[in-house]
Formats: structure tokens, C-alpha cells, sequence
């Protein structure tokens, strides 16, 4: 048997679902996520995924493209910084040693921990209203969601997996295997990954409101989020129509900063400058319209180079291809190792 690779750096494993608007990933996303990871790349031995096969869990029909999506995704990422001679990018589908880990790790899954995870429940429920896939319910692919998540990290027996606050359960339930595994073939094969939550990212506040008027999350499956890839006019267009305070119909009426999607980004993107504005905007000495404009401004001076590094991407579409290939073969090899100890373990050879 070949010994495992012996990394110096401790390895971390981190993906994104190509999913929504062609796989286009937003502000949210670079705050909640890219930006955490950018970080990270030095410190760790890195794998970065784009999780296509986790796009289909969900699917009730012919899909759009998820190999676009997926392109797209690998477009944000890099336009993000994430450095391919630093960590491995590649598609969960060019290495199908994943799936040969997620049968094998379901076999000591038990049923009862996947249908108490919560997005389970809540997709279920979704489902039962929805027409044509609501009669025979959630997929198995759905169920097992989970494992195949857990096989991606422990995959690469990662010792940490960078996570927003709304998917610790879903770690949880990986945690939870590596320790079963272990425990049942009495060997230390995974190490149990820890969460890293990043200290800094708040959940990034979206262009709309709820039926209460208080801002949600900017999400992909809101309509309501700034894409990396947004052209200046497109922000300027999204800025226009934002949610500010519903009372402020002149420039004189006193504002409500903390409920106003634009001060909101204000705040966030202008550290130092968004006080005299949220003054400004309660004293009434200051309208949305100025407001707007310069939080348009402040978005895209922030944005540009993102831009420009994904138009270099973009226009190379033959590096891309190989950027790739080139972390989908160090993912393999990776896997081959794994598998070739869990076979092992499992006493399959
Ligand atoms: P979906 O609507 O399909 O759930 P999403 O927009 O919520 O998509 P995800 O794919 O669920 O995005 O999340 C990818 C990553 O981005 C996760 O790490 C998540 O924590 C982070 N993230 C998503 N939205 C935000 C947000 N508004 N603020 C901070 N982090 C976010
Ligand atoms: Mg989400």
C-alpha cells in the first residue's frame, strides 16, 4: 500500500454549490465565504471545490447548465484571489472517488442522524406542496446529502473546514462519521475537521426585505444579491430599486440607517467614511438618491479588481480548462490514497 501523502500544512477542504443565476456568487459569498478562504490558503494545504453533483439534490427537471454554473463558480473563485498554484480547484465530478467514499460511508450511516439534519426537513416539507416532484417526495440523493458532503472532506482526511454560521449541523453530521468510522474499525483513519467560523463575517444583508420590512440575507434564491461579476451598471441599476427606510420620501426625512439595505452596505464596505452618511441620512441633511450613488461608487471601486481578474479568466478559456484538470488530478491522487486505506480498514482488500 502506498504510506499516505505526509503534508507538512494541515489540509482544509472548502466548496460551493453551483447553483442560481448560472453559479454567479454574490457579495455574501465573498464575505461569508471566498474572502475567509483567501485567507486561509497559506496557512493551510488546500482543496477547493465546486460541488456540482450537491446542484442536482434538489432537481425536479431538466436543469440549466451545470457545467457553466460550475465554470462561473471557478470564475468567482479565482476572481476572488483564490491562487491556483496555491490550493487544488477543481469539480466534485472529475473526482469520482467521491462517490466510491459516500456508498462506503453510507454503510455506517445511520438513517435516523440524516432525517433529523434541517434543511432535510424543511426541503421535505417544501416539497410536499410542490406538484410534479411533491408526489413521491425527497430524493435518496437529498436524504443523503450529508454523506456525499462528508466524503468530500474526510476525502481528503481535512483536519478544518471553513463554515458560515448556518451550516455547523451539516459539519456536525461529518464529525460524527469520521468519529464512527474510526470507532467501529478501530482505526484512526479520518481526523475529526474542525469548523472554523470565521470571527469577522456577520450574515451580509441583501437589497430587499421580508413581509416585515426588516432585511434578510442577500441569497441567490432571493433575487435580491450584488454578483462579483456585475457589470458597474448593473450595481448602479440594483442600487436604484434598493430598499432604504419606507418613511424617508424626501431628502429631509429622518432616515433609518440600520434598517436600510444601502447604509447597510455603506456601513460595510466604507468602515471609516459610513458615519457622517448615517448622520447625514437621520438628520435629513442627506437623501437616498445621494446615497445610493455613492454606495454605487464605493461597490465598484471595491469591485473592480475582482472584475479584472475574472475578465483575464474569462478570456482564457483554455486556462481555465487548465487550471482544472490540474487540481482535479491532485484531488485524485489525493483520493487514491484515502480510498486505498479505507478499503483497507473496511477490509475489502
Ligand atoms: P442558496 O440561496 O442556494 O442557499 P446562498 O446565496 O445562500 O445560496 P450558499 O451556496 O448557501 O449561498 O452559501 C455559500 C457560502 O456563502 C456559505 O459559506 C454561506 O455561509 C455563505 N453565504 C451565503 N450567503 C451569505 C450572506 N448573505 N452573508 C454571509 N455569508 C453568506
Ligand atoms: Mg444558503
Amino acid at each position: 500500500m502506498t504510506v499516505p501523502t505526509v503534508d507538512t500544512k494541515k489540509r482544509l477542504l472548502s466548496g460551493m454549490k453551483p447553483t442560481g443565476n448560472q453559479g454567479r456568487l454574490h457579495l455574501g459569498n465573498l464575505e461569508g465565504a471566498l474572502r475567509p478562504w483567501v485567507k486561509l490558503q497559506d496557512q493551510y494545504r488546500m482543496f477547493c471545490f465546486i460541488a456540482d453533483w450537491h446542484a442536482l439534490t434538489t432537481v425536479t427537471g431538466v436543469p440549466e447548465s451545470i457545467a457553466e454554473a460550475s465554470r462561473n463558480v471557478a470564475l468567482d473563485y479565482l476572481s476572488a484571489g483564490l491562487d491556483p498554484e496555491r490550493c487544488a480547484i477543481f469539480r466534485q465530478s472529475d473526482v469520482p472517488q467521491h462517490a466510491e467514499l459516500y456508498l462506503l460511508l453510507g454503510m455506517i450511516t445511520p438513517v435516523s442522524w440524516l432525517e433529523r439534519v434541517p434543511t432535510y426537513k424543511e426541503h421535505r416539507d417544501a416539497m410536499a406542496d410542490y406538484e410534479g416532484g411533491g408526489a413521491s417526495g425527497p430524493s435518496y440523493g437529498l436524504l443523503g446529502y450529508p454523506v456525499l458532503q462528508a466524503a468530500d472532506i474526510l476525502m481528503y482526511r481535512a483536519h478544518a473546514v471553513p463554515v458560515g454560521k448556518d451550516q455547523a449541523a451539516h459539519l456536525e453530521l461529518s464529525r460524527e462519521i469520521a468519529r464512527r468510522f474510526n470507532h467501529l474499525f478501530e482505526a484512526e483513519v479520518f481526523p475529526v475537521p474542525d469548523a472554523l467560523i470565521s470571527e469577522d463575517t456577520g450574515v451580509l444583508p441583501g437589497l430587499d426585505v421580508d413581509a416585515d420590512n426588516k432585511l434578510r440575507k442577500m441569497s441567490k434564491s432571493y433575487n435580491n444579491a450584488i454578483f462579483l461579476s456585475d457589470t458597474p451598471d448593473e450595481v448602479a441599476t440594483k442600487l436604484k430599486t434598493a430598499f432604504t427606510s419606507p418613511n424617508k420620501l424626501r431628502k429631509t426625512d429622518p432616515g433609518e440607517p440600520e434598517g436600510c439595505a444601502v447604509c447597510q452596505l455603506r456601513r460595510i464596505y466604507d468602515p471609516d467614511g459610513f458615519q457622517a452618511q448615517w448622520d447625514e441620512c437621520r438628520s435629513g441633511a442627506r437623501g437616498c438618491v445621494q446615497s445610493k450613488r455613492e454606495t454605487t461608487d464605493i461597490l465598484n471601486a471595491m469591485l473592480d479588481p475582482f472584475r479584472e481578474r475574472r475578465a483575464r479568466y474569462a478570456s482564457a478559456p483554455a486556462e481555465l480548462d487548465r487550471i482544472l484538470a490540474r487540481g482535479a488530478e491532485e484531488a485524485r491522487a489525493f483520493a487514491d490514497d484515502t480510498l486505498r486505506l479505507v478499503r483497507e480498514t473496511m477490509r475489502l482488500v
